[in-house]
C-alpha cells in the first residue's frame, strides 16, 4: 500500500502525559536515554526470538546492537538499533497512542501524588515512561525505522507540539533510528552529545541490557616502529600520528544470573536489581538460585525494600523476567510465580525451555510448571529462614500479599500459615506468628481466638472482648481484609482450631441456666421491639463491662466482611445479627423490674431501643436515629443524677 505523507493530532491521552512527563522529569533528564536503549534492546529481543524459528529474518544482518550517534555540530543524538523496526501501520498504531499499562500506571500515579504536575524523582523511577520522555531533551524527533522482512521504511516526526507526520521513507537497513534534535544547553546543564556524558548514563541505567550499546570515539594514534612499538620523542612522550575513530561498546552486558554466587559482588548484585527494577532503593534480600538435573533453571531474584505503589493494583505487571540461554522471552511472567509472589523481582533462566513456547502454552507447559513450583518453595524456604528483624521489614511491606496464598495456594497453605503474623490483644503493638499463639495458649485455652475490623483502635476495644481478656486469652487481631479469607481456608493450625471472638457462643463460663431463663419473656419482648433489626436476643458469653453487642452464629458472615462486600458494591441478602445482652449487668435486673410489674410499660420499648444502639456504638457502628439516641440518654441522665 502506498502512502502520502499525512499529519496527525496526537491522542489526547499523549498530549497529557508528554505535558507531565516534560514538568516531572525535569530534574532527571537522562532517563530519556535508558528509555530509548530499552525500545532499542526489547526490538532486538523480539527479533532474535522471532529469528529463532525464521533465521532468514536477519539476512547478512546478524550482529545484534545499539549504536548511539552524537552529531555535536548539528546538536543532535541518534540512537540506531538493527532490531524488528516498524511497518508503517505499526509506526502508527505504537508511536501515536498511549496503550500501555506502565504509562497508565504512571498517570495514575501523578494523580494520586495530588501534585498535578509534579512527581518525586524516586517515584519516576519506577517507571517505564518510554519514547516520549525524549521530548524532555528534543525539540524535534524524527524515527525512521523499516521492519524486518520488508523493503520500505517510514519516517514519522514531531516536535512534541500535538501534532505529528507520518512518510513513506528510504532506510538502508532493517531496524529503527531516533534522532533527536537537542534543545540547547544551559547553564551547569549536561550535554548529551559529550562522550563522558553518554558513558555515565549508558554505564548507570543499561549496563546490563544483553546487546552491546556501541559509540564511535576519537582517539589519539601514535607512531610505531616496525616491531609495533610506541616510538617515544626526546621527552619520553609516545609521537602522535593523528586521529582514529574506533566504536567502542559502553556497556557491560554481564548477564549475573548465569555466573557462580562467587564470581559476583555486592556492588553488581546491587546494580542489577536496580536495572531490572527501576527501584532506586537497595533491595531487602536477594536469593541467587542455581538448578541442576531434571528442571534446570538459574534464578536471580529480589525482595524489594518497600512495596510498588501499585502492589494491590489489578492491572500491576509481575516482576519476573523470563529468559532461555540469555534469550529473552518474555518480562512480567506470571506464569513462573503465583499471584500471592508478585512483589518477587528478578530474572529465571530456563535453558531447556522450548524457545517457541507461546504465553498461552506457557501454562501448561510441564518443564514451567516444574520451575515455578520449585521457585515457589525456595523462596518460601527464604522468608522462613530470613534473621526475625529483616522478616519483619519484609512482613510490614508485603504481609497482606503472602497471606493471600494461604486462600490460594493449597499446596503451600501449611508453609504459609507460618509465615503469617498477627498482632494480638497481648502484644503491644508487636507481631506474632501462630506457633508462637499456640505456644502461649492459657492451659485452660483449647482454641485460637480471632476478631476482624477495619482497624486495630476499633476490634482492640471490641465489647466482644471482654470475656476473653478477663480470661487473660490472647485474641489476634485481623484488619486486613484478605483476612476473612485466609480464616476461610484455615480452619485450624497445629490442630487448634480457629475461634471468632465475635461470632457464636463462646461457650466458656459456666452458664446459669436457671438465671437464664428467668430472662426469657424479656427477651421475647425486645426481640419483639427489635423484630425488623435482629434476628434473635441472648444472653451474652463474651461481655464483662459493657451491657449488650451484636454478633453473628459462628457460620454467619462477620461484620467486617459484610462491610467489605458492601464496599465493593457487592449485592448483600439482608442478613440480621443477634443481640447479646450481659445477664450480669446490674441494668438488666431493673429492666427486668419494670417488665414484671407491667409488661406493656412504654418505657421497654425505649430501652430495647437502646440496648441496640448501645451494641451498635460498641463497635464503632453508626446508629440509625442518633437524636433519638441523644434524647433518650439525656433523659435516662437526667433521673440518675
Ligand atoms: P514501551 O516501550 O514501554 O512499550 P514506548 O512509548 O517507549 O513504550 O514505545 C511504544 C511502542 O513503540 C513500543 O511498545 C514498541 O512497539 C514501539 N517501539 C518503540 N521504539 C521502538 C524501536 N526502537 N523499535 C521497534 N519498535 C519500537
Amino acid at each position: 500500500m502506498a502512502h502520502q505523507k499525512e499529519t496527525h493530532e496526537f491522542k489526547t491521552e499523549v498530549k497529557q502525559f508528554m505535558h507531565l512527563i516534560i514538568n516531572s522529569l525535569y530534574s532527571n533528564k537522562e532517563i530519556f536515554l535508558r528509555e530509548l536503549i530499552s525500545n532499542a534492546s526489547d526490538a532486538i529481543d523480539r527479533l532474535n526470538f522471532k529469528a529463532q524459528t525464521d533465521s532468514a529474518l536477519l539476512g547478512e544482518d546478524t550482529d545484534f546492537k545499539i549504536k548511539i550517534i552524537p552529531d555535536k555540530e548539528n546538536k543532535t543524538l541518534t540512537i540506531s538499533d538493527n532490531g524488528i523496526g516498524m511497518t508503517y501501520e505499526e509506526v502508527v498504531e505504537n508511536i501515536g497512542t498511549i496503550a500501555r499499562s506502565g504509562t497508565a500506571a504512571f498517570m495514575q500515579a501523578m494523580e494520586n501524588a495530588g501534585n498535578k504536575d509534579i512527581l518525586a524523582p524516586e517515584l519516576i523511577g519506577q517507571f517505564g515512561v518510554g519514547f516520549y520522555s525524549a521530548f524532555i531533551v528534543a525539540d524535534n524527533i524524527t524515527l525512521v525505522t523499516r521492519a524486518a522482512g520488508e523493503n520500505t521504511a517510514t519516517r514519522w516526526e514531531s516536535s512534541g507540539d500535538g501534532s505529528y507526520t507520518i512518510e513513506p521513507a528510504e532506510k538502508e537497513r532493517r531496524g529503527t533510528d531516533v534522532i533527536l534534535t537537542l534543545r540547547p544547553v544551559e547553564k551547569d546543564e549536561q550535554d548529551f552529545t559529550e562522550e563522558w556524558t553518554i558513558r555515565q548514563i549508558v554505564k548507570k541505567h543499561s549496563d546490563f541490557v544483553t546487546y552491546p550499546i556501541v559509540m564511535d570515539v576519537e582517539r589519539d594514534e601514535f607512531e610505531t616502529d616496525k616491531d609495533g612499538k610506541p616510538v617515544l620523542d626526546k621527552d619520553g612522550k609516545p609521537v602522535k600520528k593523528g586521529k582514529k575513530v574506533e566504536e567502542e561498546t559502553l556497556n557491560s552486558m554481564k548477564a549475573i544470573w548465569a555466573k557462580d554466587k562467587k564470581d559476583v559482588t555486592d556492588e553488581e548484585y546491587k546494580d542489577f536489581y536496580t536495572h531490572i527494577s527501576h527501584d532506586w532503593n537497595p533491595p531487602l534480600s536477594r536469593l541467587h538460585l542455581k538448578l541442576e538435573g531434571i528442571t534446570e533453571y538459574s534464578a536471580l531474584l529480589y525482595i524489594p525494600a518497600q512495596a510498588p505503589f501499585d502492589l494491590f493494583m489489578p492491572e500491576r505487571k509481575h516482576g519476573v523476567q523470563l529468559y532461555c540461554r540469555r534469550v529473552f522471552i518474555m518480562d512480567d511472567c506470571k506464569e513462573l510465580i503465583p499471584e500471592y509472589l508478585r512483589f518477587v523481582k528478578g530474572v529465571v533462566d530456563a535453558p531447556d525451555l522450548n524457545l517457541n513456547i507461546s504465553r498461552e502454552i506457557l501454562q501448561q507447559d510441564a518443564l514451567v510448571r516444574n520451575i515455578k513450583k520449585n521457585l515457589v518453595k525456595k523462596i518460601l524456604d527464604h522468608l522462613e529462614q530470613m534473621p526475625a528483624e529483616e522478616y519483619e521489614k519484609f512482613y510490614n511491606e508485603f504481609g497482606a500479599v503472602i497471606k493471600e496464598g494461604i486462600h490460594s495456594d493449597w499446596g503451600n497453605r501449611d508453609k504459609l500459615a507460618k509465615l503469617a503474623r498477627y498482632k494480638t490483644t497481648k502484644s503491644d503493638g508487636k507481631w506474632v506468628s501462630l506457633e508462637v499463639y499456640v505456644k502461649n495458649m492459657k492451659p485452660d485455652q483449647e482454641d485460637i481466638y480471632y476478631i476482624t475490623g477495619d482497624s486495630l483502635g476499633a476490634i482492640l476495644n471490641s465489647p466482644h472482648l471482654e470475656t476473653l481478656k478477663e480470661k487473660d486469652f490472647e485474641v489476634l487481631l485481623m484488619t486486613d481484609p484478605v483476612d476473612e479469607f485466609v480464616i476461610q481456608s484455615l480452619p485450624e493450625f497445629e490442630k487448634k482450631k480457629f475461634k471468632s471472638a465475635e461470632k457464636g457462643d463462646l461457650g466458656l463460663d459456666e452458664v446459669d441456666e436457671s438465671r437464664k431463663k428467668s430472662f426469657s419473656s424479656l427477651f421475647d419482648a425486645i426481640k419483639n421491639h427489635l423484630e425488623d433489626k435482629v434476628k434473635d436476643v441472648k444472653p451474652s458469653s463474651h461481655l464483662k463491662d459493657s451491657v449488650s453487642c451484636l454478633s453473628g452464629e459462628t457460620y454467619d458472615m462477620s461484620a467486617y466482611m459484610e462491610k467489605l462486600l458492601k464496599a465493593s458494591g457487592q449485592p448483600l441478602p439482608e442478613s440480621k445479627r443477634i443481640l447479646e445482652i450481659n445477664i450480669a449487668h446490674p441494668v438488666m435486673e431493673k429492666i427486668q423490674k419494670i417488665f414484671e410489674t407491667n409488661k406493656e410499660d412504654a418505657s421497654l420499648e425505649d430501652y430495647s431501643a437502646l440496648l441496640y444502639d448501645l451494641a451498635v456504638v460498641g463497635e464503632g457502628g453508626k446508629i440509625e436515629n442518633p437524636a433519638r439516641f441523644n434524647k433518650l440518654i439525656g433523659q435516662l441522665m437526667a433521673k440518675a443524677l
